[in-house]
């Protein structure tokens, strides 16, 4: 399912500022169980920032090992969907979905991977807004998302074989590597002093931005131990 927050006032997320964020959920699992038992495949792919799902030996129980997705599960995911169960968000049509971001900056994206959610149904919620940005680990199998989306990339050669789709590439790379020819640093990145927030900058709209350069940053965020152990060993 895709749950847009932040219509009124545009949330309070301190990198990307105040934006429309949607979210793609499972609409049967909490996240955080999705991802403890591999059920986040289905909004994740196959992107090996998911982790591993392993038996723990004491309990029995299966556990995720080794995630290194940025996005903190407890917080926006898992906070949306347990609102979801409570009934708070009312089910729209795609038309109305469409009215409703008219006229918005939209990240399509703020958990799960666009490449879950069918194209036309983008074409069709997206038609009116003012900005998007979007990022997507599918870009191998989903190429017409680089229409709004930037391709994931990992890795130099992840980067060619994405532009070699027609992808705008965002590219994340180990601390203390460098940025390459038609990359740009990420403004909105430690390393450049969070000069800004992506509501500001719009880079990140794949072909949608009038950008044409690609962005990189330094790994971050809560699974940035396990970034290049999880690259080595896919
Ligand atoms: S380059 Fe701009 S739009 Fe892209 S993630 Fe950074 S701040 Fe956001």
């Amino acid at each position: 399912m895709l749950i847009a927050t932040g219509l009124e006032d545009g949330g309070s997320n301190s990198k990307t500022g105040s934006m429309c964020q949607l979210y793609i959920l499972r609409q049967d699992m909490n996240p955080l169980k999705a991802s403890q038992i591999g059920a986040d495949k289905a909004i994740c792919g196959s992107c090996v920032h998911m982790g591993k799902v392993v038996t723990d030996e004491k309990t029995g129980l299966r556990k995720n090992v080794g995630r290194s997705c940025y996005v903190m599960l407890w917080r926006g995911p898992h906070v949306v969907f347990d609102a979801y169960q409570r009934g708070v968000y009312p089910e729209v049509t795609l038309a109305k979905a469409r009215k409703l971001l008219a006229g918005k900056r939209v990240r399509a994206g703020a958990y799960g991977d666009p490449g879950a959610i069918p194209m036309a149904v983008w074409e069709t919620i997206l038609a009116k807004v003012h900005d998007v940005t979007g990022f997507t680990h599918m870009w191998r199998d989903k190429p017409e998302l680089a229409a709004f989306c930037m391709a994931s990339c990992d890795t130099e050669i992840g980067r060619v074989l994405a532009k070699a789709l027609g992808f705008r590439t965002y590219r994340v790379r180990p601390e203390g590597a460098p940025k390459l020819a038609g990359e740009g640093h990420c403004p909105a990145s430690k390393e450049m002093g969070k000069a800004t927030q992506c509501a500001q900058c719009l880079l990140c709209g794949g072909h949608k931005s009038n950008a044409k350069a690609d962005i990189t940053i330094q790994v971050h965020g809560p699974g940035r131990n396990n970034f290049q152990p999880v690259l080595e060993a896919a």
